[in-house]
Parts: C-alpha cells; structure tokens; sequence
C-alpha cells in the first residue's frame, strides 16, 4: 500500500471535452437535471438496459465507458419493488415508472436485492490501480424513503421473528425525515453501495456483502464531498452504484437505513499501479480505512491494520509508532452489522498532524 490517499497533483491524465452520453436505450424517462456547477457530465439514467440487480460481476457488460477525470452523473433507484412500497402504503402515483420498468423488464436478478445502475468502464483502469471515486454531489430523488426489518435478518433476529416495513416521508426543504410526529432524523444522504467489479475468479458475487471491490460498504461518512479509493481487480474498473440511504445509523442494526433513491454525481480518476488492498476514504476533515469480514473481530483486525499500514507508508511512522498513535487518536466505528460481511471503519482526524510530513 503505497500512497492510499492520493493528493491533488495526481490528478491526471485526460480532462477532455466531455459529452452528454446519447442512450442506445430509449425510455419514457424524463432527463435529470444538469448540475450547476462543474465539468460537463456524462449521465447515466437507470433504465432496464443501464441497471445490474444484485450483483457485482467481472463480466457484467458495461454502460457507459469513460475516460479517468470525467464526471458521470449516476440515477439510482431505491432497493425495492413497487409492490411492497404499495403494500407499505406509498400512493402508486409516487412510486417511480423507472422502478416499474425495472421491475418488469430486468429478468436477470440476483443474489442481492439491490438495483445497481452501471457498470461504468473507466478507460485507463487496470488490475493493480486504484479507482478514486470523487462523490461530489448526492441528491435525493423523491420525498419519501422506507425502513424495514425481516425475519432471519438484522441483528437481533430472534428478538424480531416476523416482518415490518414503513414508508417515512422526506421533508427536502428542511432536510429531515418525518420518522414519527415529534421524531426527525436529520438527512444525510450517501450511496450505500459504490463499488467495482470483483476479481473475475469470484465470479458474479451478491450485491449485499462488502469486500476488497467496496460494494454495499454501508459507510454513513461517505456523503457529498467525500472520497472513496478501490482497487481495481478488471480491466476499466467497472464501477456501479445503487443502494442509496437518506440517513443511517452506524451499525445499520435492522438491515436497512433510510432506503431511498439518490442522483449522485462522481468524478473517477484512476492512479496507475498503487496497489492497494482494501477500500479507503478521506473527508475534508479524515482519513478512513476499513475492514470487512464475516467475524466483526477479524474486521476490527482489518481495519487497524491497514490504519497502521497508512500511518506508515504515508505519514512515515513506524509500525510501534503508528500502533500507538492508532490508539490514541483513531475511533473505530461499525460501519454496519447486517450485511453478511461486518464492516468497521478507523477515523483518523487530519488535524493532529500539524506540519507535512515526509
Ligand atoms: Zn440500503
């Protein structure tokens, strides 16, 4: 792991012109809005043609192929069908006809739940680089999102054996979600799955576990502004999105956050052989390492030491040194408890480190 976090010089290769993409698939879909600000942006809608459902794949074709530098900006659709939003008590008119047509139209599904719009090839990626996924914007697409809890599932199924599901309106002016009269939740929205294609040996994986391809990480702290750093295992990355949550709680105990469905607007620049393991993130304000695992110790494990892997290779400590430090200034969070693979994340603040360190 040589240079995880990856700073601005190495922003590279080409920033050409760039152009909305023409869709082979025609839909009945209304274009998303253009964003204000920035690069011009390649789009790609979700449409029974752009969308993978449940699953990360090496040979999952891809639908959209960009150069490192471009910004694509991504529709995705909430981890559900119309008929249990219906059930749940969305009005039909609310529910989106990019849904329905999914729904209908995509045979092809499985293991995961989650309808992943993608993937994208990004040109000059190969196995061996890392993916820099700049998330420079999330916006919420509809107004309301759901919560539920199923048997079998979450972490405590045996105290809840049976099924419940809640639609919670979304008050986008005031950016809460309306949980209960006198309960909101402030929004927070964030993709919870972001990830590339797994090694092609791994063949097609379910969409729900996190691993070394990122994937359905669950990690609140990757909201607009963030950015999250995968290695690549195939040719062109092949990077989805989908999953998108209004807010979550570390932990994500029910299996679900605030389900919803999310624009976001990604900018992927590719760093020529890095070499990195495991999927990181740095906020303005953090560096983040992560660990995935089925044994929430082994993802402590994971997580700690690829802090200390950092501390050394990037801020030149030694390995005493940075397992010290890792215990006096990192938090270790869960990122999430529910999806198969456990997820921990180990938040390093910027702000102790006070000059540059070589
Ligand atoms: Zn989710």
């Amino acid at each position: 792991m040589k240079k995880p976090f990856v700073s601005k010089h190495s922003l590279l290769l080409s920033l050409g012109v760039l152009a909305w993409v023409s869709f082979s698939a025609r839909s009945p879909q209304r274009p998303l809005p253009k964003p204000k600000a920035g690069p011009p942006v390649h789009q790609l809608l979700a449409t029974p043609q752009t969308v993978t459902w449940g699953y990360y794949d090496a040979t999952a074709p891809p639908h959209l192929r960009i150069k490192s530098g471009e910004v694509v900006q991504m529709q995705t659709l909430v981890a559900c069908t119309p008929a249990l939003l219906e059930e749940a008590g969305l009005p039909p008119a609310q529910v989106q006809p990019e849904l329905r047509a999914i729904t209908q139209q995509v045979t092809d599904k499985g293991p995961g739940i989650h309808i992943l719009t993608g993937p994208i090839y990004v040109e000059e990626a190969m196995p061996g680089d890392v993916l820099e996924v700049r998330i420079q914007d999330v916006k919420l697409a509809v107004p309301y999102a759901y919560n539920a809890f199923t048997p079998g599932h979450g972490a405590l199924p045996d105290d809840f054996p049976y099924a419940r599901m809640r639609i919670v309106p979304l008050d986008l002016k005031r950016q809460i979600a309306q949980f209960e009269p006198g309960v909101e939740v402030p929004l927070r929205p964030f993709f919870g799955s972001m990830g590339v294609a797994p090694p092609d040996v791994s063949g097609r994986i379910s969409s729900y576990p996190p691993w070394i391809h990122a994937g359905n990480i669950d990690n609140k702290e990757l909201v607009a502004g963030t950015t999250l750093f995968i290695p690549v295992h195939v040719p062109g990355a092949l990077f989805s999105a989908g999953d998108g949550h209004a807010a979550q709680g570390d932990g994500e105990v029910d299996l679900k956050a605030l389900e919803t469905s999310l624009v976001g607007t990604f900018q992927f620049i590719v760093h020529k052989g890095q070499h990195l393991n495991w999927p990181q993130a740095e906020t303005p304000t953090a560096y983040i390492t992560m660990g995935f695992n089925e044994d929430l110790n082994e993802a402590v494990s994971l997580a700690t030491r690829n802090m200390i892997d950092f501390l050394v290779s990037e801020k030149h400590l030694t390995r005493d040194e940075a397992y010290m430090l890792t215990s006096v200034a990192v938090d270790l969070h869960v990122t999430e408890l529910v999806d198969g693979s456990k997820g921990v994340h180990a938040i390093l603040p910027k702000s102790i480190f006070t000059t540059t360190r070589k």
